[in-house]
């Protein structure tokens, strides 16, 4: 699907993207630039993403006259959310491609079959899930083995930024944390001591061309992510390269296409290193791929128009190390009183790029935007994003 306009055809090509969050926003940017219309589907009318896109149809992701109106408007179509219902996607492609497709996105939303996706890969990757035990009823609750304890119960659907997770100590919280969150289908995990945490984004084409974001470094607080680093001297080469190989294997394995993001543990097993175990995945570019807009020559938004497509996969080049602050509501409130960040400060640093994704509510761990800093070396990118952080309160 080439961009522009068409010598035949009244519009550009348009592209659909289910799902209106900051994710949608950025690939309507990516996708604009290159010359292609953007419709987007989300309920909200003050979505990030509805708000720059050429058309926004404001309906439920499962909507009958929404979905046949995004089918008439595009050419493809892709998601940003991956909770969008798998079966629309199903629905949609029997009429338009759609990347990525229906089968991949229901694995990645779900724990058990993710976790039972990797298990499977695991045998030729050598890097498999966290050991845990899938929780459906309440003798799968009895039957729980004290090697998954500490652990952390977290349901199987649904769940994100820590939500829809709770830590069980000791085998008599199990029947309590279960009922917290429900009783619906639950993974329960073992406690791993994490050393770090990685993730690998790739793009594949329908011809099976994969090519990769470097692997990021991550670091969560709460459950969130709030910094990526990369660059030499942000992952250890090996472990890399092993993440890589892993990704590479879970993302072929689905006859994945599109953009794809795998995030892994680095546990302590006493090695110089550590040991890999793979975490989870998400269907779509990701927070820790952000960084690319501003430190690669090709974003991961880029990639997935370029997946979606059908253009050439070309590999991104890091062209700057950088360390990627996410921007959280919290910054906007300072003892319950409402402030505005000091934006003119922290511009004002060398390599700085600010992203706000236009949400008009900045509640107390909303993703409202993040920073992005470039620099030659990681070590000044970590020096110049500390001052900002300290900027910012
Ligand atoms: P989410 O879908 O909310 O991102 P994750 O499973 O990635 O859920 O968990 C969020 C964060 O919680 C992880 O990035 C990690 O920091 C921590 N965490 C999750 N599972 C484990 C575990 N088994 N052992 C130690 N820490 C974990
Ligand atoms: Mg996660």
């Amino acid at each position: 699907l080439l961009p522009g306009p068409q010598p035949t055809a009244a519009r550009p090509t348009t592209l659909g993207v289910l799902g209106g969050g900051q994710l949608g926003r950025m690939f309507v940017h990516a996708a604009q630039a290159m010359g292609y219309a953007v419709a987007v589907l989300d309920p909200d009318p003050a979505s990030p993403a509805g708000r720059v896109a050429d058309v926004h149809i404001a309906t439920a992701y499962d909507d009958e006259q929404g979905l046949a109106q995004l089918m008439q408007r595009c050419e493809a179509i892709t998601t940003e959310f991956e909770n969008v219902p798998a079966a629309v996607l199903g629905t949609l492609a029997a009429q338009r491609p759609v990347a990525p497709h229906a089968q991949a996105v229901a694995v990645a939303q779900d724990r058990a079959a993710e976790k039972a996706h990797f298990a499977a890969c695991a045998a030729r990757t050598g890097v498999g899930p966290a050991p845990h035990a899938i929780i459906r009823s309440a003798a799968d609750l009895q039957r729980i083995d004290d090697t998954l304890l500490p652990g952390i119960l977290k349901t199987a659907r649904l769940g994100y930024d820590g939500k829809g997770q709770l830590r069980v100590q000791h085998r008599d919280e199990l029947a309590a944390a279960w009922q917290r969150l429900g009783q619906v289908p639950c993974v329960l995990e073992r406690h791993l001591p994490l050393r770090d945490e990685l993730s690998v984004i790739v793009a594949r084409g329908a011809d099976g061309t994969l090519v990769a974001l470097p692997v990021q470094r991550n670091v969560h607080r709460d459950g969130i992510l709030a910094v990526t680093e990369v660059g030499d001297g942000a992952v250890d080469p090996t472990l890399a390269q092993q993440a890589l190989d892993a990704t590479q294997a879970i993302a072929a394995d689905l006859h994945y296409v599109g953009v794809l993001c795998v995030e892994f543990f680095v546990v302590d097993d006493g090695s110089p290193s550590g040991a890999l175990v793979v975490n989870e995945m998400a269907p779509r570019p990701h927070n820790s791929g952000h960084h690319s807009i501003d430190a690669c020559d090709v974003s991961q938004f880029e990639l997935q128009v370029r997946a979606l497509a059908g253009l050439p996969l070309v590999a991104p080049r890091l062209h700057s190390a950088a360390v990627m602050l996410n921007l959280l509501g919290n910054l906007w409130w300072r003892d319950d009183v409402a402030v505005t960040p000091d934006w003119a400060g922290v511009l004002a640093l060398p390599g700085v790029h600010l992203h706000l994704y236009g949400k008009l509510d900045a509640r107390p761990g909303r993703k409202m935007g993040h920073l992005t800093i470039t620099a030659p070396t990681l070590a000044q990118a970590r020096d110049v994003a500390r001052t900002a952080a300290t900027l910012l309160g």
